[in-house]
């Protein structure tokens, strides 16, 4: 989630009356860059990834596993020990949302060179091994996305109890304040967002219906009315920001060249969300039980949904100023760059004031939208000494809301007075157990930026597509269930387009209904005569033409045979896997329900996978990998 202010957090009162005040000097902020950096050009494409880890504790005697609230002090030694000794150390760690969480890039962005690609997956071994060395007996650093059961009794180690009672951050019956990080920017998030909300979160989950799953599958609340209120049958509930910002995802952040660079990757990428998403799919799991979807991205929505009922259009607008369709937490609404202005089809709720001083700033229809639209939310933290700033060279309150906008892309501005490009973040991945599948996701995505750019693909459909694939990418088994709007003719431009401005061809106003199909991710990934080329092949061709050394060659291929078959079907993703892995397991009654002993056997599972400690054909194909390596203290034995 960033880097963090130091100091106090206003109360929510406090911080709802500086809300113009943040938002005024924000845009300011943001002004100062964009006039600074709108013309400079850089020469490379850097880029880095980002994976969030959980710390789980094995009891080989109990067989249970828990996720450890150590994530504040190991991240103090990861520091202390790396960046802070030595400016060159090749990893870096940042806190996350769950105290049983922490988040490690490279030191370094990578460069615009093939060979990079030959050293992700080393550094993110670099990184596991570094984190796990400093973990206690029997503890793991684990890639999994979702914790099976999270928010089930007993879940933490140290066990806590939850706190539903006045005064507690989250006020959840079942997610203990102290599984949240003690930052204090995450529990002050946490509570005003609840505040500003004026109740709980709520999140339903559909349930998975076994042969033995209650119909209709009930659980009564009868010491909550909340809860009473907001739990659906057959829906697995949840009323807590950590069951969303608690789940793992693996991102990639690039600097593009220029600005209109970065908005041309930014929509070309934003319609390749929802089909990575898919590709990746590794949360089946949740408080305990077996879910209907593959994803988490619908459940981190819910979880920081901070809308008041309003604005969620429950009821007439009174105190509030604007309907809004989405949670902070969501897909984008609207494309950035000049070719994708006609796909705009979404309706965009944007700061009407902010829009017309940006326009007057000299800022372009698209762009000004863009941030009038991240500019209706309000701030939801806000530290004392971080109130009045120097808006020329800082930019905290530009980041405030900028960084509470969590969307599937995010497009960066440099910070100020840095020597750091226009960025933007693809983030709708969800993390896989190992490193080389990480690596395999990461090179995929970089890979297909470096083809948009140099064929000038075009993958646009009207964003409203965008979305309605959005939501079936997080249905059970859309990888191969799942049918995604997708654009035929990703060569439209016939080489022409030119990143700033669009290509000439592109002809009409109007998108025609002819230029997407529905296709399977299978058709999209590998491409169907007649119908579509196929992303891995036109990755192919591409790789045809570029000097390659062997070895980062097979390690590509490697990647992109992983791809391929996730697409395939030939092997599954990590939520086909674990879903298969608790149906088989002796424990289980088809009745969607994940004991503390199914939970233990399958993450020790996952992290025997993960250190190569077994094999897992089904999930990785045949061993692909080089390096072996063992970095985990637990006792795998059993
Ligand atoms: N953990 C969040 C996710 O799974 C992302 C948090 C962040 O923005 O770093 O999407
Ligand atoms: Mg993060």
């Amino acid at each position: 989630m960033g880097l963090l202010s130091q100091g106090s957090p206003l109360s929510w009162e406090e911080t709802q009356r500086h809300a113009d005040h943040v938002r005024r000097h924000g845009i300011l902020q943001f002004l100062h860059i964009y006039h600074a950096v709108k013309d400079r050009h850089k020469d490379v494409l850097k880029w880095g990834d980002e994976v969030e880890y959980m710390l789980v504790s094995f009891d080989h005697e109990k067989k249970k596993a828990q996720l450890v609230l150590s994530g504040e002090e190991l991240l103090e030694t990861l520091q202390e020990k790396g960046e802070r000794t030595n400016p060159n150390h090749p990893t870096l760690w940042r806190p996350e949302y769950g105290s049983y969480m922490i988040e490690g890039t490279p030191g370094q962005p990578y460069g615009g060179t093939m060979s990079e690609f030959n050293t992700v997956e080393d550094n993110m071994r670099k990184r596991r091994r570094e984190a796990t060395s400093l973990l206690g007996e029997h503890q793991a650093l684990c890639t999994i996305t979702s914790f099976p059961r999270l928010g089930c009794p007993g879940f933490t180690l140290p066990e806590c109890k939850p706190n539903p009672v006045e005064g507690g951050a989250s006020k959840s019956l079942f997610f203990p304040d102290e599984a949240i990080n003690k930052h204090p920017r995450f529990s002050t998030l946490t509570r005003n967002i609840r505040h500003r909300r004026g109740e709980k979160v709520v999140i339903n989950v559909p349930i998975f219906k076994d042969k033995n799953t209650p119909a209709p599958f009930i659980e009564t609340f009868p010491e909550d009315e909340e809860a009473a209120k907001a739990s659906k049958p057959d829906h697995i509930y949840m009323d807590a920001m950590g069951f969303g910002m608690g789940n793992c995802c693996l991102q990639v952040t690039f600097q593009a060249c220029s600005i209109s660079e970065a908005r041309y990757l930014y929509d070309q990428l934003a319609t390749i969300c929802p089909i990575v998403m898919a590709l990746s799919a590794a949360s089946p799991f949740y408080r305990g039980y077996v879910s209907d979807i593959d994803c988490r991205w619908g459940v981190i929505s819910a979880s920081v949904d901070d809308r008041t009922r309003e604005e969620r259009g429950l009821e007439p607008l009174k105190n509030n100023h604007y309907r809004i369709s989405k949670s902070r937490y969501d897909s984008i609404d609207s494309y950035l760059s000049e070719c994708g202005e006609k796909y705009n089809d979404i309706d965009l709720t944007k700061d009407k004031e902010i829009y017309e001083q940006l326009l007057q700033e000299g800022l372009d229809h698209l762009l000004a939208q863009h941030v009038a639209h991240l500019f209706i939310r309000d701030p939801l933290t806000l530290f004392e000494e971080k109130i009045h700033l120097d808006d020329a060279n800082e930019s905290d309150h530009f980041e405030n809301i900028q960084s509470t906008n969590w969307q599937t892309m995010r497009f960066k501005p440099p910070p100020p007075n840095s020597d750091i490009g226009w960025r933007v973040e693809f983030r709708p991945m969800e993390v896989q157990l190992t490193d080389f599948e990480n690596s395999a996701y990461v090179v995929f995505v970089v890979l297909l930026t470096r083809v948009i750019l140099s064929y000038k693909l075009d993958f646009l459909i009207p964003l409203s597509k965008v979305d309605e694939n959005m939501k079936v990418a997080q249905k059970r088994d859309a990888v191969l269930q799942g049918l995604f709007y997708f654009r035929k003719d990703i060569c439209k431009a016939g080489g022409n387009a030119v990143v700033d401005g669009c290509g000439k061809v592109a002809g009409s106003a109007e998108p025609a209904a002819e230029e997407y199909a529905l296709m399977t991710i299978d058709t999209i990934i590998n491409g169907k005569e007649g119908v579509f080329p196929g992303l891995i092949p036109v990755l192919n061709s591409y790789l045809e033409t570029m000097e390659v050394d062997v070895d980062t060659r097979c390690s590509i291929l490697n990647y992109l045979k992983l791809i391929k078959k996730r697409a395939s079907g030939e092997l599954m993703t990590v939520a086909k896997w674990m879903r298969e892995f608790i149906a088989k397991h002796p424990d289980y009654k088809q009745d969607s329900v994940i004991t503390d002993q199914m939970n233990y056997s399958l993450l020790l599972k996952c992290n025997q996978i993960a250190n190569e400690s077994c094999e897992c054909p089904e999930l990785l194909g045949p061993a692909f990998r080089k390096v072996r390596y063992s970095g985990s203290k637990t006792d795998s034995s059993t």
